[in-house]
Protein backbone atom coordinates (compact mmCIF):
# COMPACT_ATOMS: atom_id res chain seq x y z
CA UNK A 1 0.00 0.00 0.00
CA UNK A 2 1.20 2.99 -1.17
CA UNK A 3 0.15 6.48 0.07
CA UNK A 4 2.06 9.68 -1.08
CA UNK A 5 2.06 12.88 1.17
CA UNK A 6 -0.12 15.00 -0.28
CA UNK A 7 1.08 17.91 1.76
CA UNK A 8 3.71 17.41 -0.67
CA UNK A 9 1.94 17.31 -3.73
CA UNK A 10 0.53 20.93 -3.10
CA UNK A 11 4.65 21.95 -2.95
CA UNK A 12 4.81 20.94 -5.80
CA UNK A 13 1.85 22.49 -7.39
CA UNK A 14 2.86 25.61 -6.12
CA UNK A 15 6.86 25.36 -7.52
CA UNK A 16 5.08 24.33 -10.86
CA UNK A 17 2.15 27.24 -10.69
CA UNK A 18 3.59 29.30 -13.18
CA UNK A 19 5.01 28.53 -16.24
CA UNK A 20 8.61 27.91 -15.58
CA UNK A 21 12.07 26.15 -16.68
CA UNK A 22 12.40 22.69 -16.07
CA UNK A 23 15.67 20.38 -15.73
CA UNK A 24 14.63 16.28 -15.68
CA UNK A 25 18.14 14.15 -14.39
CA UNK A 26 18.20 10.77 -14.43
CA UNK A 27 20.95 8.14 -13.08
CA UNK A 28 24.21 6.25 -15.01
CA UNK A 29 23.13 3.45 -17.26
CA UNK A 30 19.65 4.51 -17.28
CA UNK A 31 17.31 1.88 -17.50
CA UNK A 32 13.47 1.72 -18.75
CA UNK A 33 12.36 3.20 -15.48
CA UNK A 34 14.58 6.45 -15.29
CA UNK A 35 13.53 6.74 -19.05
CA UNK A 36 9.96 5.94 -18.35
CA UNK A 37 9.16 7.92 -15.52
CA UNK A 38 11.44 11.46 -16.57
CA UNK A 39 10.08 11.41 -20.02
CA UNK A 40 6.21 11.53 -18.72
CA UNK A 41 6.99 13.64 -16.15
CA UNK A 42 8.58 16.21 -19.08
CA UNK A 43 5.82 15.24 -21.50
CA UNK A 44 2.99 16.32 -18.86
CA UNK A 45 4.67 19.42 -17.65
CA UNK A 46 5.40 20.42 -21.55
CA UNK A 47 1.67 20.29 -22.14
CA UNK A 48 0.81 22.35 -19.23
CA UNK A 49 3.59 25.03 -20.45
CA UNK A 50 6.12 24.64 -18.92
CA UNK A 51 10.28 24.77 -20.48
CA UNK A 52 11.53 21.18 -19.65
CA UNK A 53 14.71 19.45 -20.16
CA UNK A 54 15.78 15.81 -20.06
CA UNK A 55 18.97 14.99 -19.78
CA UNK A 56 21.16 11.50 -18.49
CA UNK A 57 24.70 11.41 -17.86
CA UNK A 58 25.59 8.62 -20.61
CA UNK A 59 23.35 6.91 -23.31
CA UNK A 60 20.64 4.56 -22.61
CA UNK A 61 20.68 1.03 -24.86
CA UNK A 62 19.27 0.81 -27.86
CA UNK A 63 16.60 -1.28 -27.37
CA UNK A 64 14.81 1.82 -25.27
CA UNK A 65 15.46 4.47 -28.59
CA UNK A 66 12.04 3.77 -29.58
CA UNK A 67 10.61 5.22 -26.09
CA UNK A 68 8.25 8.40 -27.19
CA UNK A 69 10.07 11.37 -27.17
CA UNK A 70 13.34 9.88 -25.87
CA UNK A 71 15.21 11.30 -28.85
CA UNK A 72 14.71 14.15 -26.84
CA UNK A 73 16.99 13.49 -23.60
CA UNK A 74 20.18 15.11 -23.69
CA UNK A 75 23.41 12.58 -23.52
CA UNK A 76 25.41 14.67 -20.69
CA UNK A 77 28.63 12.62 -21.80
CA UNK A 78 28.21 13.49 -25.48
CA UNK A 79 27.08 17.26 -25.38
CA UNK A 80 29.66 19.70 -26.95
CA UNK A 81 27.53 22.53 -27.55
CA UNK A 82 26.61 22.11 -23.55
CA UNK A 83 22.96 22.33 -23.40
CA UNK A 84 23.08 20.74 -20.01
CA UNK A 85 24.71 23.41 -18.40
CA UNK A 86 22.70 26.08 -20.41
CA UNK A 87 19.42 24.28 -18.91
CA UNK A 88 20.91 24.08 -15.54
CA UNK A 89 21.89 27.52 -15.21
CA UNK A 90 18.39 28.89 -16.56
CA UNK A 91 16.64 26.13 -14.55
CA UNK A 92 14.01 27.04 -11.74
CA UNK A 93 13.50 23.63 -11.04
CA UNK A 94 15.49 20.29 -10.76
CA UNK A 95 13.48 16.81 -10.64
CA UNK A 96 16.06 13.78 -10.08
CA UNK A 97 14.13 10.67 -11.16
CA UNK A 98 14.99 6.87 -10.26
CA UNK A 99 18.31 8.02 -8.11
CA UNK A 100 18.58 8.50 -4.15
CA UNK A 101 21.20 10.78 -4.23
CA UNK A 102 22.97 12.96 -6.98
CA UNK A 103 26.15 11.01 -6.92
CA UNK A 104 23.95 8.05 -8.77
CA UNK A 105 24.56 10.36 -12.18
CA UNK A 106 28.45 11.07 -11.32
CA UNK A 107 28.93 14.57 -13.49
CA UNK A 108 25.83 15.46 -14.14
CA UNK A 109 25.20 14.80 -10.57
CA UNK A 110 28.58 17.32 -9.82
CA UNK A 111 26.89 19.59 -12.13
CA UNK A 112 23.43 19.97 -10.92
CA UNK A 113 24.89 20.22 -6.97
CA UNK A 114 26.78 23.58 -8.72
CA UNK A 115 23.62 25.14 -9.51
CA UNK A 116 22.68 26.66 -5.95
CA UNK A 117 19.25 28.45 -7.09
CA UNK A 118 17.06 25.92 -8.28
CA UNK A 119 14.52 24.03 -6.03
CA UNK A 120 15.49 20.46 -6.12
CA UNK A 121 13.17 17.77 -5.95
CA UNK A 122 13.28 13.80 -5.67
CA UNK A 123 11.21 11.63 -7.30
CA UNK A 124 12.54 8.16 -6.39
CA UNK A 125 12.31 4.14 -4.85
CA UNK A 126 15.08 3.71 -3.91
CA UNK A 127 16.71 2.89 -0.03
CA UNK A 128 18.57 5.75 2.12
CA UNK A 129 17.68 9.21 -0.01
CA UNK A 130 20.21 11.76 -0.18
CA UNK A 131 19.40 15.31 1.98
CA UNK A 132 19.52 18.34 0.17
CA UNK A 133 16.24 18.37 -1.90
CA UNK A 134 13.60 21.09 -1.10
CA UNK A 135 10.75 18.44 -1.99
CA UNK A 136 11.09 14.62 -1.70
CA UNK A 137 9.20 11.71 -2.77
CA UNK A 138 10.89 8.93 -1.36
CA UNK A 139 8.95 5.94 -2.15
CA UNK A 140 11.28 2.30 -1.31
CA UNK A 141 8.18 0.64 -1.20
CA UNK A 142 7.07 1.60 -4.97
CA UNK A 143 7.98 -0.89 -7.24
CA UNK A 144 9.01 1.26 -10.02
CA UNK A 145 9.62 5.44 -9.80
CA UNK A 146 6.88 5.15 -12.55
CA UNK A 147 4.45 4.07 -10.23
CA UNK A 148 5.17 6.63 -8.44
CA UNK A 149 4.93 9.33 -10.97
CA UNK A 150 2.29 8.20 -12.24
CA UNK A 151 0.68 8.79 -8.53
CA UNK A 152 2.40 12.37 -8.46
CA UNK A 153 1.11 13.47 -12.01
CA UNK A 154 -2.89 11.93 -11.10
CA UNK A 155 -2.86 13.93 -8.05
CA UNK A 156 -1.32 17.20 -9.65
CA UNK A 157 -3.51 17.13 -12.67
CA UNK A 158 -6.13 14.05 -12.54
CA UNK A 159 -6.46 11.12 -14.93
CA UNK A 160 -7.38 13.42 -17.93
CA UNK A 161 -3.36 14.12 -17.97
CA UNK A 162 -2.16 10.03 -19.03
CA UNK A 163 -1.89 10.53 -22.45
CA UNK A 164 -1.33 7.63 -24.56
CA UNK A 165 2.26 8.83 -25.01
CA UNK A 166 2.76 9.39 -21.16
CA UNK A 167 1.05 5.88 -20.49
CA UNK A 168 3.89 3.88 -22.75
CA UNK A 169 6.36 5.75 -20.66
CA UNK A 170 5.16 5.49 -17.62
CA UNK A 171 4.33 1.73 -18.98
CA UNK A 172 7.89 1.19 -19.88
CA UNK A 173 9.09 2.41 -16.30
CA UNK A 174 6.53 0.02 -14.46
CA UNK A 175 6.48 -3.04 -16.93
CA UNK A 176 10.98 -3.22 -16.11
CA UNK A 177 11.40 -2.41 -13.00
CA UNK A 178 8.84 -4.83 -11.47
CA UNK A 179 10.54 -7.65 -14.74
CA UNK A 180 6.96 -7.66 -16.15
CA UNK A 181 5.02 -7.72 -13.09
CA UNK A 182 6.75 -10.36 -11.31
CA UNK A 183 8.97 -8.91 -8.35
CA UNK A 184 8.15 -8.22 -4.88
CA UNK A 185 6.06 -4.58 -4.11
CA UNK A 186 3.20 -5.11 -6.70
CA UNK A 187 0.16 -3.67 -4.90
CA UNK A 188 -3.24 -3.56 -5.98
CA UNK A 189 -3.18 0.26 -6.11
CA UNK A 190 -0.39 -0.88 -9.01
CA UNK A 191 -2.86 -2.88 -11.30
CA UNK A 192 -5.29 0.06 -10.62
CA UNK A 193 -2.42 2.49 -12.15
CA UNK A 194 -2.10 0.18 -14.69
CA UNK A 195 -5.73 -0.67 -15.94
CA UNK A 196 -5.46 3.57 -16.17
CA UNK A 197 -2.54 3.00 -18.29
CA UNK A 198 -4.27 0.42 -20.38
CA UNK A 199 -7.47 2.46 -20.60
CA UNK A 200 -5.64 4.93 -22.59
CA UNK A 201 -4.78 2.89 -25.64
CA UNK A 202 -1.13 1.76 -25.17
CA UNK A 203 0.18 -1.23 -26.84
CA UNK A 204 0.88 -3.37 -24.35
CA UNK A 205 2.05 -6.75 -26.52
CA UNK A 206 4.51 -4.48 -28.53
CA UNK A 207 5.78 -2.53 -25.81
CA UNK A 208 7.19 -5.79 -24.21
CA UNK A 209 8.05 -6.60 -28.37
CA UNK A 210 10.00 -3.39 -28.19
CA UNK A 211 11.95 -4.21 -25.05
CA UNK A 212 12.10 -7.79 -24.68
CA UNK A 213 12.36 -8.90 -28.49
CA UNK A 214 14.34 -6.67 -29.88
CA UNK A 215 18.16 -7.89 -29.13
CA UNK A 216 20.91 -8.84 -31.46
CA UNK A 217 22.27 -12.58 -32.04
CA UNK A 218 25.30 -11.16 -30.77
CA UNK A 219 23.45 -10.59 -27.42
CA UNK A 220 22.17 -13.97 -27.44
CA UNK A 221 24.90 -15.49 -27.90
CA UNK A 222 26.96 -13.54 -25.28
CA UNK A 223 23.68 -14.93 -22.76
CA UNK A 224 24.53 -18.66 -23.77
CA UNK A 225 27.99 -18.18 -23.30
CA UNK A 226 27.44 -15.97 -19.88
CA UNK A 227 25.45 -18.93 -18.59
CA UNK A 228 27.42 -21.62 -19.83
CA UNK A 229 30.87 -20.82 -19.31
CA UNK A 230 31.12 -18.09 -16.59
CA UNK A 231 28.38 -18.79 -14.57
CA UNK A 232 30.31 -19.98 -11.28
CA UNK A 233 28.49 -21.17 -7.90
CA UNK A 234 29.15 -20.89 -4.35
CA UNK A 235 27.53 -22.49 -1.06
CA UNK A 236 26.63 -25.45 -2.34
CA UNK A 237 24.61 -23.96 -5.23
CA UNK A 238 22.53 -21.25 -3.16
CA UNK A 239 24.36 -18.15 -4.98
CA UNK A 240 26.05 -17.51 -8.27
CA UNK A 241 28.20 -14.75 -10.03
CA UNK A 242 29.12 -14.15 -13.92
CA UNK A 243 31.81 -11.96 -15.46
CA UNK A 244 32.25 -10.39 -18.45
CA UNK A 245 35.61 -8.87 -19.56
CA UNK A 246 36.59 -6.52 -22.00
CA UNK A 247 37.61 -9.10 -24.41
CA UNK A 248 34.62 -11.30 -24.36
CA UNK A 249 32.52 -8.48 -24.77
CA UNK A 250 33.65 -7.51 -27.91
CA UNK A 251 33.77 -11.12 -29.33
CA UNK A 252 30.44 -10.60 -29.11
CA UNK A 253 30.15 -7.54 -30.68
CA UNK A 254 28.81 -5.82 -27.11
CA UNK A 255 26.73 -2.83 -27.47
CA UNK A 256 25.51 -0.95 -24.37
CA UNK A 257 22.80 -2.87 -22.52
CA UNK A 258 23.50 -5.87 -24.02
CA UNK A 259 23.86 -8.02 -20.53
CA UNK A 260 20.75 -6.47 -18.84
CA UNK A 261 19.01 -8.87 -17.05
CA UNK A 262 21.51 -11.70 -17.24
CA UNK A 263 21.71 -11.58 -13.80
CA UNK A 264 18.35 -12.65 -12.81
CA UNK A 265 19.30 -15.78 -14.45
CA UNK A 266 20.71 -17.66 -12.19
CA UNK A 267 17.53 -17.18 -9.57
CA UNK A 268 15.75 -18.91 -11.90
CA UNK A 269 17.51 -21.75 -10.03
CA UNK A 270 15.09 -23.58 -7.41
CA UNK A 271 17.37 -23.21 -4.54
CA UNK A 272 19.62 -19.83 -5.73
CA UNK A 273 19.62 -17.28 -3.05
CA UNK A 274 21.61 -14.83 -4.37
CA UNK A 275 22.98 -13.39 -7.90
CA UNK A 276 26.54 -11.25 -9.01
CA UNK A 277 27.04 -10.06 -12.42
CA UNK A 278 30.74 -8.48 -13.12
CA UNK A 279 30.89 -6.50 -16.28
CA UNK A 280 34.12 -4.69 -17.41
CA UNK A 281 33.88 -1.03 -18.20
CA UNK A 282 36.42 2.03 -18.81
CA UNK A 283 38.26 2.47 -15.62
CA UNK A 284 36.17 0.25 -13.06
CA UNK A 285 33.97 -3.12 -13.14
CA UNK A 286 30.27 -2.32 -12.38
CA UNK A 287 28.82 -5.05 -9.91
CA UNK A 288 24.89 -6.41 -10.71
CA UNK A 289 23.28 -7.85 -7.76
CA UNK A 290 19.78 -9.95 -7.46
CA UNK A 291 18.53 -12.06 -4.25
CA UNK A 292 15.29 -13.91 -3.48
CA UNK A 293 13.34 -13.37 0.03
CA UNK A 294 15.20 -12.31 3.00
CA UNK A 295 18.74 -12.03 1.46
CA UNK A 296 19.64 -8.13 0.92
CA UNK A 297 21.81 -7.35 -1.76
CA UNK A 298 21.14 -3.80 -0.64
CA UNK A 299 23.57 -4.15 2.24
CA UNK A 300 25.59 -6.14 0.56
CA UNK A 301 26.14 -3.83 -1.79
CA UNK A 302 27.18 -0.61 0.58
CA UNK A 303 29.15 -2.75 2.49
CA UNK A 304 31.33 -4.64 0.00
CA UNK A 305 31.04 -2.60 -3.22
CA UNK A 306 30.24 1.19 -2.59
CA UNK A 307 26.97 0.99 -3.87
CA UNK A 308 23.07 -0.03 -2.79
CA UNK A 309 19.61 0.19 -4.49
CA UNK A 310 16.94 -1.93 -3.15
CA UNK A 311 16.49 -5.53 -0.79
CA UNK A 312 16.59 -7.69 -4.17
CA UNK A 313 18.09 -5.76 -6.77
CA UNK A 314 21.04 -3.39 -6.05
CA UNK A 315 24.66 -2.58 -7.82
CA UNK A 316 27.83 -1.28 -6.78
CA UNK A 317 31.42 -0.81 -8.53
CA UNK A 318 34.86 -2.11 -7.94
CA UNK A 319 38.18 -0.76 -8.86
CA UNK A 320 40.11 -3.47 -8.67
CA UNK A 321 41.32 -6.07 -11.05
CA UNK A 322 38.76 -8.47 -12.55
CA UNK A 323 40.41 -11.31 -10.34
CA UNK A 324 40.80 -9.25 -7.46
CA UNK A 325 36.95 -8.24 -7.86
CA UNK A 326 35.48 -12.10 -7.96
CA UNK A 327 38.20 -12.85 -4.57
CA UNK A 328 36.63 -9.68 -2.71
CA UNK A 329 33.02 -11.37 -3.70
CA UNK A 330 33.65 -14.94 -2.62
CA UNK A 331 35.06 -13.58 0.54
CA UNK A 332 32.59 -11.36 0.88
CA UNK A 333 29.85 -13.68 0.41
CA UNK A 334 31.14 -16.29 3.04
CA UNK A 335 31.43 -13.47 5.63
CA UNK A 336 27.60 -12.58 4.61
CA UNK A 337 27.00 -16.50 5.24
CA UNK A 338 28.86 -16.62 8.70
CA UNK A 339 26.89 -13.92 10.08
CA UNK A 340 23.84 -16.14 8.63
CA UNK A 341 22.53 -13.34 5.87
CA UNK A 342 23.04 -15.81 3.20
P1 LIG B 1 21.48 -2.83 -11.96
O1 LIG B 1 22.05 -4.11 -11.47
O2 LIG B 1 20.27 -3.05 -12.79
O3 LIG B 1 22.49 -1.93 -12.57
O4 LIG B 1 21.00 -2.04 -10.67
C1 LIG B 1 20.13 -2.61 -9.75
C2 LIG B 1 19.71 -1.58 -8.74
O5 LIG B 1 20.83 -1.14 -7.98
C3 LIG B 1 19.11 -0.34 -9.35
O6 LIG B 1 18.01 0.04 -8.56
C4 LIG B 1 20.19 0.69 -9.27
O7 LIG B 1 19.68 1.95 -9.13
C5 LIG B 1 21.02 0.25 -8.09
N1 LIG B 1 22.44 0.51 -8.36
C6 LIG B 1 23.17 0.04 -9.39
N2 LIG B 1 24.44 0.48 -9.34
C7 LIG B 1 24.53 1.25 -8.24
C8 LIG B 1 25.60 2.01 -7.65
O8 LIG B 1 26.73 2.07 -8.12
N3 LIG B 1 25.29 2.68 -6.49
C9 LIG B 1 24.05 2.65 -5.92
N4 LIG B 1 23.84 3.33 -4.78
N5 LIG B 1 23.03 1.95 -6.46
C10 LIG B 1 23.26 1.26 -7.60
MN1 LIG C 1 13.79 2.23 -10.77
Amino acid sequence: MMNIDLGRVEELRELLAEPCKVVVVGHTNPDGDAIGSSLALAEVLTARGHKVTCTLPNNYPYYLRWIPNSENIIIYRNDEDHLTEKALDEADVIVCADMNSLTRADALGEAVAKNSTAKRVLIDHHLFPAEGFDIMFSYPESSSTAFLMYSIIVALYGKEAITTTVATQLYVGIMTDTGNFAFSNLSPELFQAVSVLAGSGIDIPQIYNNIYNSFTEGRARLFGYAINRKMKTLLGGKVAYMSLTEEEMRRFWFQQGDNEGFVNYPLTIKKMKMSAMFTAQQGFIRVSLRSRGDVDVDTFARRYFNGGGHKNAAGGKSFVSMDETIEHYIKSVHEYHEEGLV
